[in-house]
């Protein structure tokens, strides 16, 4: 059931993003321009998926 568990994991990190915040850290990106820089400012961490 690992395939389960990825796209668990894959739909809360969607979520977060929808929130506007980071799927890594939760910092909130939504005083930034999302799709621009593409990356969290706090963690590093990508703030899309895929491309
Ligand atoms: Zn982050």
């Amino acid at each position: 059931m690992l395939w389960l568990y990825s796209i668990y994991r894959t739909i809360r990190r969607y979520k977060r993003m929808a929130a506007g915040l980071c799927p890594k850290c939760k910092y909130d990106l939504r005083g930034r321009v999302i799709g621009e820089n593409e990356v969290c400012p706090e963690c590093g961490s990508e703030t899309r998926l895929g491309a």
